[in-house]
């Protein structure tokens, strides 16, 4: 899944959409799912009508209609995306996002057939601190908090650790192992609450400075599914790059 973030206007958009369907033509078995500014959703879903590449928003709002003075909802993503990021680090520390909303938007997503993509992750001094089990739990089962058991399997994780995302000043890349000890933690926790079903089912990307280099690893890395992936989704060559790498895992 690629996070455009606030880049590629409806125009440009639409040409790297048009590239990377001629590219990815014959693949199969593997999900690929880009997520642009809301702008871009409307014209972008006729493009994508019958193509294999899926869309999905960046954020939405927990109501679905009302007085909410420039917002969107997920009642009017309903049928033109597949996904929704909710959670998003740079939603919680740049728009003051908490675990409440965060769990409100996650119930907004499923009510209205689309999957949310719930990112949890730990900053660089939660990590220094040895916080990282204890805010991983409280984001994961907070976010889920606004959710029946029967919709926790229509949930994917998406873990991302702050301080290896490549915009966070100083980013570092994480390592497989780093990465596996956490999902261990986020399975382990899905068990106490939901079961081990539920536990073992619930579909677990990376996200943090994912890179053409680096993919095969993580997407070997024990518990992961697949890649949330900001920077290098919005080069062309990189993201088919990934693609073919997670075609060939598969
Ligand atoms: C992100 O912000 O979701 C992300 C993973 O970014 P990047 O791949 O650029 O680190």
């Amino acid at each position: 899944m690629g996070n455009w973030k606030l880049n590629f206007n409806v125009g440009e958009a639409s040409i790297y959409l048009h590239k990377l369907q001629k590219k990815i033509a014959n693949y199969r078995d593997i999900e690929v799912v880009v997520a642009p500014t809301s702008l871009c959703l409307q014209p972008l879903s006729l493009q994508l009508e019958r193509s294999k590449i899926k869309l999905g928003a960046q954020n939405a709002f927990y109501q679905d209609f009302g007085a909410y003075t420039g917002e969107i909802s997920f009642a009017e993503l309903r049928g033109l995306v597949d996904y929704c990021i909710i959670g998003h680090s740079e939603r919680r520390y740049i728009f003051h996002e908490d675990d409440k909303m965060i769990a409100k938007k996650v119930a907004a997503c499923i009510r209205n057939k689309i999957t949310p993509v719930l990112c949890i992750g730990e900053t660089e001094s939660e990590r220094s601190f040895g916080e990282t089990a204890d805010v991983i739990k409280d984001q994961l089962l907070g976010g889920l908090s606004e959710i029946g058991v029967e919709d926790v399997p229509k949930v994917i994780v998406a873990y991302e650790p702050v301080w290896a995302i490549s915009s966070t000043k100083d980013a570092k890349i994480a390592t497989p192992d780093e990465i596996a000890e956490v999902v261990e933690i986020i399975r382990a926790n899905l068990k106490e609450v939901y079961g081990a079903d539920i536990s073992e089912n619930v579909p677990i990307l990376f996200g943090g400075s994912v890179k053409p280099t680096n993919a095969g690893a993580y997407l070997t890395t024990p518990g992961i599914n697949g890649l949330l992936i900001g920077g290098a989704s919005l080069i062309l060559e990189q993201f088919t790059d990934i693609i073919e790498i997670a075609k060939r895992v598969k």
